[in-house]
């Protein structure tokens, strides 16, 4: 499918899927994943509307912002690191990113902190919760959540938006509903207790629509866009 119609059939999905779970759909913002995606088609895909970006790597990030920037000057768009980070590429990830979805960890909140006090720039962030057991996901354990954000509160800089997670992987996307709830469960509980949690990272191709249902505001959708990715 060509890109531009993938995207229209993704907003589509976005608003039928809002209507089916009573939502307003102006509330939940797609994410194209462009990681590992060459610039053209990248460029494709703003020319046809995407209006933000994910990247999992700050450096492969750099060369396509920067190459971008001088073949679209017109053309803003907003890039989101949806990937993990380490403590070293911080300075270069608030250099970059308008949003940053994957800060795990009181150091890596520290650290980006600093960095955004130094450039005078509020820089916007999500909280990655692990809701499962698998050793290659990041993101906080759901216990020590609450210690976490009481932390990134205290930063200056740091505008804590939201949560984001990344369930398993699963054939049938229902199998992926019980921890977008559980998301939206934590998410609740925290505003409530007034925790400005109104941004919800989660779902991707496979389950983005189930993850509406469940409350997203953020859907990441990369290969139903740009056709599966070769590593
Ligand atoms: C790659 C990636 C996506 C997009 O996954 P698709 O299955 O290609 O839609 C979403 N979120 C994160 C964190 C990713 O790394």
């Amino acid at each position: 499918m060509a890109i531009a119609d993938a995207l229209k059939l993704v907003h589509k999905n976005i608003m039928q899927s809002a209507a089916k779970a009573g939502r307003n759909p102006d509330l939940i913002q797609l994410i194209v994943v462009s990681k590992t995606v060459d610039i053209q088609s990248i460029k494709e895909a703003i020319l046809a509307g995407a209006t933000i970006l994910g990247e999992n790597r700050v450096q492969e990030a750099r060369e396509k912002i920067t190459e971008l920037r001088a073949q679209l000057p017109d053309i803003n768009v907003e890039w989101h690191l949806i990937g993990s980070l380490q403590k070293n590429k911080a300075k270069a990830a608030v250099q970059l990113f308008d949003l940053i979805h994957s800060v795990d960890s009181a150091s890596l909140a520290d650290e980006l902190n600093r960095h955004a006090v130094n450039m005078g720039k509020p820089q916007r962030i999500l909280a990655q919760v692990k809701l499962s057991d698998e050793s290659t996901k990041h993101g906080v354990d759901e216990d020590e959540i609450m210690a976490l954000l009481d932390k990134i509160m205290e930063l200056d800089n740091i505008a804590l938006e939201g949560l984001m997670t990344i369930p398993p992987f699963f054939d049938n996307p229902e199998d992926a509903r019980p921890y977008f709830k559980r998301l939206k469960d934590i998410a609740d509980k925290a505003l409530k207790k007034g925790y400005p949690l109104q941004e919800l990272s989660m779902g991707m191709s496979n389950d983005y629509t189930v993850a509406i249902e469940e409350g997203a505001t953020m859907v990441r959708v990369g290969t139903f866009i740009f056709g599966e990715r070769n590593y």
